[in-house]
């Protein structure tokens, strides 16, 4: 398996690779909109995603977070090109140092090598549109989404890919989530570009229910909590046992993390 697919979405083009076509959460779209490429895609993708960088020119390259499937080309494409990656501080700092992947994710993205990344330009733009940066961390610490606001467009990395979820990595922290959400709810766009699910029309009403869902299962899940529960209790009531998935990753993707993490959340806040 490798191109999956390619599409365009008005002056957008898409092009979806994945070692693996197991669905969304295994394969991973890269983005070109008139001279900007959006995240890199995954380095075992490497010889599908060359051809289409090479298809059209561009002259920027924004990354939304370290992680491994969003900049994984990233050292590739800047030696092809010549064109410097640019990310947030924070991501520029993680891509400096080097980051553990976790074996399962090496296998179906592959690995990332340590790239020397620009910081975000001031008065950032794609084409002639502003682009603002939206910080959204809680997926990754680095997270941040690029919005389009002339279009309503909200380029989204990895804050939305499904309205639902039922794992959570171990370093993702689900109070924080709820607060980058809100704060892009607050933003203006209609439209989610995710590099996973696609382009989603309606996107701040599906990043809506997203974010009732992981409401409301904190909600159950601190509920059942006082009434007694164990962790694990609660896991089993709310998402099921924890399968082979969970244990393969020895944990580190696993349903108990979501609920661990849901524990956490402010209910006052949200
Ligand atoms: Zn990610």
């Amino acid at each position: 398996m490798a191109i999956i697919d390619t599409f365009t979405y008005r002056d957008l083009d898409a092009h979806r690779v994945g070692r693996f076509n197991f669905g969304i959460n295994t394969s991973f779209i890269c983005y070109r909109l008139q001279d900007t490429l959006i995240d890199c895609g995954p380095s075992n993708q490497w010889k599908y995603v060359k051809p289409f960088v090479e298809a059209k020119p561009f002259k920027q390259i924004l990354l939304t977070h370290h992680h491994e499937d969003h900049s994984g080309n990233a050292g590739s494409i800047y030696q092809l090109s010549g064109v410097q990656p640019q990310a947030p501080d924070i991501t520029i700092d993680i891509m400096n140092r080097g980051f553990k992947i976790p074996l399962m994710q090496r296998v179906i993205w592959g690995s990332a090598d340590r790239v020397k990344a620009a910081p975000l330009r001031e008065d950032l733009t794609i084409g002639d549109e502003a682009v603002a940066p939206v910080f959204t961390p809680g997926h990754a610490k680095d997270m941040t989404c690029y919005l389009l606001k002339d279009r309503g467009w909200l380029f989204s990395a990895d804050l939305y890919i499904a309205n639902y979820l039922k794992f959570l990595r171990i370093d993702e922290h689900i109070p924080t989530l709820l607060d980058s959400t809100r704060h892009a709810l607050s933003c203006d766009f209609n439209t989610l570009i995710c590099p996973h699910r696609g382009v989603v029309e309606n996107g701040k009403k599906k990043l809506q229910e997203k974010y009732d869902y992981l409401v409301e299962l904190s909600t159950n899940a601190q509920a059942q909590r006082q009434s007694g529960s164990d962790l694990l209790e609660i896991t089993e009531s709310l998402l099921g046992k924890d399968g082979m998935m969970s244990k393969l990753s020895g944990y580190n993707f696993s349903k108990r993390n979501l609920i661990r993490s849901c524990l956490d959340v402010d209910l006052s806040a949200v």
